[in-house]
C-alpha cells in the first residue's frame, strides 16, 4: 500500500488542490515544488482529515498545515463572527511570531486577518486587535488561556486547530492550559499535530481529541538529519569547553551559530564570556524581557549577530537560514531536545554541523540520544585541545599498538576535526 501511495504523490503545488490565489502566494515565496511532507500532509488536510505529521526539522511543516488552513478559509463560513477560525497554538512566542509571518506570506493574497497572541505583548494593544477580529490567530497556550477566560477570544467559529511541536505541547508543562483550551473548541473543528518528533506515547495521548487521524511519517519518528554533520568533543572542564569553542567560533566555516547552555544563568554568562572575547555575542532565555528577546532574534535574523547563546526556548521551530553550527555546550536533558537543537541548522535542505561538548557525567545521556536518533555520534577532537580525560573509553584492548588506529587523540592534520574513533566509545 505504501509502494503505490508513494507512486501517485503529487508533485506539483498545482496538484495539492490548493486556490490561485494560494499558488501565487507560494511561486512569490520562491518555492518551486511542495517538500515530501507537504505533498502527503496538504491534500489530506484539505479532504478535512485529522492529521498527526512528524518530519525532519526543517522540512516546511509550516506550510504543510498553512496551506490548507488558508485553503479552508477560502470558503465562505456560514457563522458570522469576529472569532478566530484558525487556531494555531506553539510552545514559544518566537516561534508564535515565525508561524505568524508564514500565514502573511502564504495568505498575501487573500484576505484574512492573522494575529500573534504570545505572553510578554502589552495587553491594551493585544486586546484592541482582537476586538477588531482575527481569521488565523497564532497563540501560546498561557496567554491564549488568559484571553479566553476574560472573554476576548471566542472559538464559536473555530474550524481548523494545529498543534505546532505537538509532542512539547502535550508536555507536562502545557498539559493544564491545551486541556483547558480543548475542552472549549467546538468538536467539530480539524485538528492537526506536528512535530520532527513523535512518539508513540504521543499518539496515544492525542488519540482522545483527534478524530480518526491519518498518521503521516516522513522518514523514521527520528528522521535522519543526513544534511546535519554531527560529532561530539569530550571536554574536561569548563575552561576547556570555552578554549574549544572559542576554536569552532573561529573556523572559516561557521557562518552563523546557536550555543544551547543547560541554564539561562550559564546562557547570560557565556555570552558575556564570548562577548568579551571579541565574539559577536547574545543570551536569549525566558527571564529576559520580550523586548530584548525579540531584539536579538532579530538581530540574528539579519545578521547582525553572530552567535545567539540560549536555552530551550530557542531549541524548537526558530528558522533562521543563516544557521551554520548548534553547539551543544552543555547536553539537553531529554533526547528529543537533541533533535529539535540540531535542527536550527540545516533548514530546507541546506547543510549544517553539530557539535556537542560531553564530559564524565554525561555518559547516560550521550547514549540515550543514541538511542533516540538510532545513530551514532562520531567522537572527534581538536589539534591542540585534545581532552586530558578520556572519559567512558574502554580500555584498550590487549595488544593494540600504541597510534594504532582506535588510538583517541592520534595527531590529525593541523586544524582538522578528526574522527577518534569510527564508532562510538560508549559501552552499550
Ligand atoms: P519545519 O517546521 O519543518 O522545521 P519550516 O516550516 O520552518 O520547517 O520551513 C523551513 C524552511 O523551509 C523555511 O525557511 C521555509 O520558508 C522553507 N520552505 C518551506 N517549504 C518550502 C518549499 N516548498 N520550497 C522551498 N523552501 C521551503
Ligand atoms: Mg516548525
Amino acid at each position: 500500500m505504501t509502494a503505490v501511495s508513494e507512486i501517485v504523490l503529487p508533485i506539483t503545488f498545482e496538484s495539492l488542490g490548493l486556490a490561485a490565489p494560494i499558488l501565487e502566494a507560494i511561486k512569490a515565496a520562491g518555492y518551486t515544488e511542495p517538500t515530501p511532507v507537504q505533498a502527503r500532509a496538504v491534500p489530506e488536510a484539505i479532504k478535512g482529515r485529522d492529521l498527526l505529521v512528524s518530519s525532519q526539522t526543517g522540512s516546511g511543516k509550516t506550510a504543510a498545515f498553512m496551506l490548507p488552513a488558508l485553503q479552508k478559509l477560502t470558503q465562505q463560513h456560514e457563522k458570522p463572527g469576529r472569532g478566530p477560525r484558525i487556531l494555531v497554538l506553539t510552545p514559544t512566542r518566537e516561534l508564535a511570531v515565525q508561524v505568524t509571518k508564514a500565514a502573511d506570506t502564504y495568505g498575501r493574497n487573500l484576505r484574512v486577518k492573522t494575529l500573534s497572541v504570545v505572553g510578554g505583548m502589552p495587553y491594551p494593544l493585544q486586546n484592541r486587535m482582537l476586538k477588531n477580529g482575527v481569521d488565523i490567530l497564532v497563540a501560546t497556550p498561557g496567554r491564549m488561556l488568559d484571553q479566553m477566560n476574560s472573554g476576548r477570544i471566542d472559538l464559536s467559529r473555530l474550524q481548523f486547530l494545529v498543534l505546532d511541536e505537538a509532542d512539547r505541547m502535550l508536555d507536562m508543562g502545557f498539559k493544564d492550559d491545551l486541556e483547558a483550551i480543548l475542552a472549549k473548541v467546538p468538536k467539530t473543528r480539524q485538528t492537526m499535530l506536528f512535530s520532527a518528533t513523535i512518539e508513540p506515547g504521543i499518539v496515544r495521548l492525542a488519540s482522545s481529541f483527534l478524530r480518526d487521524p491519518l498518521r503521516i511519517a516522513v522518514d523514521t519518528a527520528q528522521t535522519r538529519h543526513v544534511n546535519i554533520s554531527q560529532r561530539l568533543h569530550f571536554a574536561d572542564d569548563m575552561g576547556h569547553k570555552n578554549r574549544m569553542l572559542d576554536n569552532i567560533l573561529k573556523g572559516t566555516d561557521l557562518h552563523q551559530a546557536i550555543v544551547f547552555t543547560s541554564t539561562k544563568r550559564s546562557a547570560d554568562q557565556l555570552a558575556q564570556t564570548l562577548h568579551i572575547a571579541g565574539h559577536s555575542a547574545a543570551a536569549m532565555h525566558g527571564d529576559m524581557n520580550q523586548g530584548a528577546r525579540n531584539r536579538t532574534l532579530q538581530a540574528l535574523r539579519r545578521g547582525g549577530l553572530k552567535v545567539l547563546v540560549a536555552t530551550d526556548v530557542a531549541a524548537r521551530g526558530i528558522d533562521v537560514q543563516g544557521i551554520s553550527h548548534v553547539i551543544n555546550y552543555d547536553l539537553p536533558t531529554q533526547a528529543e531536545d537533541y533533535v529539535h537543537r540540531i535542527g536550527r541548522t540545516g533548514r530546507a535542505g541546506r547543510s549544517g554541523t553539530a557539535i556537542s561538548f560531553a564530559n564524565v557525567r554525561d555518559h547516560h545521556m550521550v547514549r540515550s540520544i543514541e538511542r533516540f536518533t538510532t545513530q551514532k555520534i562520531e567522537v572527534a577532537v581538536i589539534l591542540g585541545l585534545e581532552p586530558k580525560m578520556r572519559p567512558f573509553l574502554k580500555p584498550a584492548p590487549r595488544g593494540t599498538k600504541p597510534g594504532g588506529g582506535k588510538s583517541y587523540a592520534r595527531p590529525a592534520q593541523r586544524g582538522a576535526h578528526r574522527s577518534a574513533a569510527r564508532t562510538s566509545p560508549y559501552p552499550r
